[in-house]
């Protein structure tokens, strides 16, 4: 089994297999990330991916996710900053229906 060294913030250097990473590509070019939880304190860990460390990965058989933003973000980029007089109207559209 192929096994990989990485680290934890909380617990130092840790030896992963394969199966234990998550590859994670931004859709919006913000890069590949690799992410995992560490086997022995169970924290989250995620760190940038570089493009010899993607590739082995694909060469082992692992393609990174796709996160995509949901369409209404491309649609709010052209809409105005929310203000406070939305937040006042929402605040008297929630009190309407309840
Ligand atoms: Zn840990």
């Amino acid at each position: 089994m192929v096994r990989v060294k990485s680290r934890c913030g909380n617990c130092g250097e840790v030896a992963l297999s394969l199966e234990d990473i998550l590859l994670v590509e931004h859709g919006d070019g913000d890069g590949t990330f690799y992410t995992f939880i560490c086997c022995t304190c169970g924290g989250a860990q995620a760190y940038p991916a570089d493009s010899r460390f993607i590739d082995f990965m694909r060469m082992n058989g692992t393609k990174p996710i796709v996160l995509a933003h949901p369409i209404e973000r491309k649609q709010a980029e052209d809409a105005p900053p929310i203000c406070w007089d939305d937040l006042l109207d929402l605040h008297l559209l929630l009190q309407e229906d309840s």
